[in-house]
């Protein structure tokens, strides 16, 4: 049987994996030169590694951490201590350290016990506030899908102090939006996961670039096994067989028609949406895709000529374009030899920064990374890169989650993955591993109830 993939990102290289070693032949098309998908890196003109975003892995991702052990990945990672480091301003940090010996939840109730981050009575309120998804069930968290965390925040005895030093971060690391907008369901997701497992919060970074540390050796692996990985192939449309309730392939850019017995999208939700033709988009599980949509956010890359931070780990800051950020040269050996700090910072909310140039953007950023540390301010911008991504992961508002899709569609022989599909993590990566499993056990379930 073949089966045409469309879209390398975690999720199309993970259902590529699978579905190579239960027999079938695959053929994994990229619109893209790159592979990764908004896991990607590429060489800038001086042959220094430009990534989509800095991407941070949790002890909690154990399907990530499986299938990269599978594939004699499990090395990929350096991890750090689990802890969130705030940045304040002139170069002075506080955080919120899970107390290690200790299981889960104390581990992490200990940590904001601790912190100097927040007032006592903010402390107590916090711990009282969160017993209640800490202790909940899935059914309990489900529940807070149609509203915003802030309204879930305050209504359980918590304060806007709080979401102002602590939430917000949070928030625009999760779904790059703040409290007042994303929904209770995701942030209480991720709070259950640290609550819940006391490995959960230790937090990984990828040892270099994701294409020589991830992609290179997976697509060398897949290609020897028979995949048929392609670049620049971008899928324009399907070839619905609407009588029949089947797709028969697919058509790209350039005209190629891909004939297959199974077609599997792992684009993003956007992506899907412009591709489907009216025929298929009858279904409503298909054009309910509409309401879902992707969340902007901007990674900007700042190269130095000094070492501006020691932090070997991931840092935020509150009430700054600048959410989360690493040193590279501190979290990641293979670029340790650096000549002074990279910083890589993800910049959300950022709506509102995607409108202006370049320039204006790296001003921003510059001027608020200066406040937290002074001694940017003193270093030389050897150089810099904006990469914009106006539709990333799906944008967790209130009331989408109804949206998100099985990975089984009306359709018989026609399959999705993706972070943005139904699975029980966020939009990240371990949800997109996740949803390339969920595909996995549909097409299973399909080939033995023989529908396939
Ligand atoms: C800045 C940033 C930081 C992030 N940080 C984290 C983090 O720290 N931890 C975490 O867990 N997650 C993080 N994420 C989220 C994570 O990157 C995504 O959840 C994950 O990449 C989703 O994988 P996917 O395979 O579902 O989709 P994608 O990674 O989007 O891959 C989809 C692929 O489909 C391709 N495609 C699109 N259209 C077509 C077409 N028409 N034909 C063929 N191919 C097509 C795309 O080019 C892409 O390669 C971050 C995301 C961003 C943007």
């Amino acid at each position: 049987m073949h089966v045409v993939i469309a879209g390398a990102g975690p999720a199309g290289f993970a259902t590529a994996k699978w579905l190579n070693d239960r027999g079938y032949q695959v053929t994994l098309l990229e619109k893209r030169d790159v592979p990764g998908g908004k896991v990607s890196a590429w060489r800038d003109p001086d042959g220094d590694w430009v990534e989509s975003g800095l991407h941070v892995f949790f002890g909690a991702y154990h399907n990530l951490l499986d299938f990269l052990a599978e594939v004699d990945l499990a090395d990929s990672f350096d991890w750090k201590p689990a802890e969130m480091i705030f940045a304040l301003k002139g170069g002075k940090y506080a955080s919120i350290e899970f107390v290690e010996g200790l299981p889960a939840p104390l581990n992490g109730l200990m940590g904001v016990a601790k912190s100097e981050l927040m007032t006592w009575g903010e402390k107590l309120r916090m711990g009282r506030g969160l017993i209640k998804p800490i202790f909940g069930s899935q059914a309990y968290l489900d529940q807070q899908a149609n509203i915003t965390y802030k309204e879930w925040h305050l209504a359980n005895g918590m304060g806007q102090s709080t979401i102002d030093k602590v939430m917000d971060a949070m928030a625009l690391a999760l779904n790059f939006q703040k409290c007042d907008t994303v929904s209770a369901k995701l942030v209480l997701t991720a709070l259950l996961h640290f609550a819940k497992e006391t490995n959960a919060p230790k937090m990984g970074l990828v040892k270099g670039s994701p294409q020589e540390r991830l992609w290179d050796p997976l697509m060398a692996r897949l290609q020897s096994k028979g995949v048929n990985i392609r670049f620049n192939s971008k899928v324009v449309d399907f070839l619905h067989d609407e009588a029949a309730n089947k797709v028969n392939g697919v058509r790209l850019e350039n005209g190629e028609e891909i004939h297959a017995d199974l077609v599997v999208s792992a684009m993003p939700v956007h992506s899907l949406r412009k591709v489907l033709p009216a025929s298929m988009r009858k279904h409503a599980v298909l054009d309910n895709l509409k309401y879902l949509k992707g969340q902007p956010v901007i990674t900007v890359q700042l190269h130095f000529d000094q070492f501006v931070t020691d932090v070997n780990n991931l840092i935020f800051s509150s009430g700054t374009h600048i959410s989360v950020y690493a040193d590279l040269t501190r979290v990641s050996p293979d670029y340790h030899q650096g000549r002074g700090s990279i910083i890589e910072l993800v910049v959300a909310p950022a709506e509102e920064l995607m409108r202006r140039s370049d320039a204006e953007v790296i001003e921003t950023v510059l001027t608020e990374f200066g406040e937290l540390h002074p001694l940017a301010r003193t270093s030389k911008l050897l150089k810099s890169h904006v990469v914009r991504i106006p539709n990333s992961v799906y944008s967790a508002r209130p009331g989408v989650e109804q949206y998100r899709p099985d990975q089984a569609t009306p359709i018989t022989n026609f399959f999705l993955t993706g972070d943005y599909t139904q699975q029980e993590f966020m939009a990240s990566i371990e949800g997109s591993i996740r949803s390339a499993r969920r595909v996995i056990e549909r097409i299973d379930q399909a080939k033995a109830n023989g529908i396939l």
